[in-house]
């Protein structure tokens, strides 16, 4: 038998984006369906695995406005250099008088707060749901889903895609999107290292790719080591002692010796951008809207900023899903991935490049940015998601 509901709005992903945008509106009178794939435990739902996230200082502050406390480690300084040159720049929070930089978490954690959070929410959640039919019509929405044996007939006036970057919901509009392979991997593991971390986090430029630390508890460290396409396997199947050599070698002696290293895994890196963020109804978010190079740890900061602009029109527009609204959202957060995008490839190109004008340029440019304070604090706060 075919259940037919009605909602104000429907979410399609419960990932890190989608859960947060269903947090930020559980307190509104509109009645919001969320349907994820997967059966949405912090085991299974792959949006939830052990990467770890640098929150941006002005992410934890979307998160505190929408009542989610996520406690995690600060980061007080962040230190980027290049490999082998002289170049170094050192951000601290103190320059911008703020507690801290930004927050270390692990997907899986953010994951389980957002969950407990919409468990004790009214919002309707139909997990290990799968989508069979999708239709945009002028003044509402239809979805059809299959979850194991029932089927459902849902009717919104607005539909929002946070499905990931390869969303379901945004090829069947046919929305064109902008695809750059990057023809690099993300390693990434915990590691633990001989000197305390102090709370800075590291970024470092390689040949091959950046190499970030990030501090966790005590000695520990979150490493995102990327690598080109054809160094993973090579890298991936090193035994223990082998890795941490290697990875020694890459960042250098600034942390002492790295001692362990947990599991590892390889995610291979490209760009997505969709070309539009809205058609009809429907409103894309988070990775569906755009999957980045993980440099510089904006993905998801950009993802709760989307979050937070489309939660303010939602609430403050009367006619949900109006044609008004959603060009607001689009022209605001087109401008916001353009930039961060623009900052992205910059660094993965410029930082990559081993042409030694480029490389004299990028290291003056770090120099320059450590010794420049206005410059300094204006790339912080575009790193911190406070430059808007
Ligand atoms: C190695 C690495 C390190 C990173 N580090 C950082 C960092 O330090 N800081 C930062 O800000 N960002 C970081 N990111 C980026 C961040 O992980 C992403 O921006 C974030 O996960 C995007 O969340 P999302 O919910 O938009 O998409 P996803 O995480 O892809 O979630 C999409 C969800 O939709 C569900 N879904 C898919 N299709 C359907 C369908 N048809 N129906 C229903 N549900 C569906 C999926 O099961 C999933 O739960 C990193 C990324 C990588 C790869």
């Amino acid at each position: 038998m075919l259940e037919q509901i009605d909602y104000d709005i429907v979410i399609v992903g419960g990932g890190l984006v989608g859960a947060s945008l269903a947090a930020a509106l559980r307190h509104t009178q509109l009645k919001i369906a969320l349907i994820e794939a997967s059966p949405w435990t912090v085991q299974t739902c792959p949006s939830f695995d052990d990467r770890v996230i640098a929150l941006a200082y002005g992410s934890q502050q979307i998160f505190a406005s929408i009542g989610i406390d996520i406690a995690s480690v600060p980061i007080e300084q962040i230190h980027v250099s290049d490999q082998g040159k002289f170049g170094i720049t050192r951000l601290s929070h103190n320059l911008l008088k703020l507690p801290a930089l930004g927050y270390v978490i692990s997907a899986r954690q953010i994951g389980q707060v957002l969950q407990e959070t919409l468990q004790q929410s009214a919002i309707t959640l139909f997990t290990s749901t799968q989508i069979t039919e999708f239709k945009n019509h002028s003044q509402f929405v239809t979805l059809q889903l299959q979850q194991s044996d029932r089927h459902f007939q849902l009717k919104t006036r607005l539909l929002v895609a946070a499905d990931g970057g390869h969303s379901y919901i945004r090829q069947q509009l046919g929305i064109p999107i902008h695809q750059h392979d990057y023809q690099q991997t993300a390693i990434i593991a915990n590691v633990v290292l001989q000197k305390f971390h102090q709370y800075t986090a590291y970024e470092r430029f390689t040949p091959s790719g950046p190499l970030a630390l990030l501090p966790l508890q005590g000695n520990h460290c979150s490493l995102v080591w990327t690598v080109r396409q054809e160094q993973v396997e090579s890298i991936m199947s090193l035994d223990k002692l082998a890795f941490l050599q290697a990875l020694q070698q890459q960042f250098g002696w600034r942390l002492g010796q790295f001692i362990q290293v947990g599991q590892r895994y390889a995610y291979p890196l490209q760009l997505i951008q969709a070309q539009t963020l809205t058609k009809g109804r429907t409103v894309m978010i988070g990775n569906a809207a755009h999957t980045l190079h993980p440099v510089g740890g904006q993905g998801l900061n950009l993802g709760l900023r989307d979050v937070a602009t489309l939660a303010e029109l939602i609430v403050t527009t009367p006619e949900i899903g109006e044609k008004a609204s959603l060009d607001i959202y689009a022209q605001r957060q087109h401008a916001d991935h353009k930039k961060v995008i623009q900052i992205t490839n910059g660094l993965v190109n410029t930082f990559s490049n081993t042409f030694f004008p480029l490389v004299l340029a990028r290291n003056i440019g770090l120099l320059a940015t450590d010794a420049i304070p206005l410059l300094k604090k204006k790339f912080a706060l575009q790193m911190m998601g406070l430059n808007r």
